[in-house]
């Protein structure tokens, strides 16, 4: 596991690795804002999906993995890569989190979780699909 961010999705340490991605935002005022897209690889969350699946399985698999094993995680590495997009921001978890902001309900801080945005870097919470 990376060990320094929780999954944004089931929030437990099982992140195996992060692709970031650099990409745009465009913001209420229509500026488009330069930030990177995250994408995390997650051992509990993605182990059954047929993108993710094989790349999990590899990373947490035991030692003993060959040359062929790699190449292959190679291949599985790749199409992941190349099939994980960017998800939408949930936009009604992101107006309620600016309405509760607005009320006094949350502390004086940017939204950290639940919007698939926190400062400059957008957090994918999906494969492509979904
Ligand atoms: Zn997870």
């Amino acid at each position: 596991m990376t060990g320094d961010w929780p999954c944004h999705r089931c929030g437990t340490d099982n992140v195996l690795a992060v692709l970031r991605r650099p990409g745009t935002w465009t913001n209420a005022a229509g500026n488009r804002i330069p930030v990177v897209h995250e994408r995390h690889l997650c051992a509990r969350c993605d182990a059954d999906d047929p993108l993710s699946g094989p790349v999990v399985e590899y990373l947490t698999a035991g030692e003993g993995r060959d040359r062929e094993d790699a190449t292959q995680l190679a291949r599985d590495l790749l199409r992941w890569i190349d099939h994980a997009r960017p998800a939408t921001p949930d936009e009604d978890a992101l107006t309620a989190e600016i309405d509760a902001w607005y009320r006094g309900e949350r502390d004086r801080q940017l939204p950290q979780s639940g919007t698939g945005l926190t400062r400059g870097t957008a957090v994918d919470g999906g494969e492509a699909g979904d």
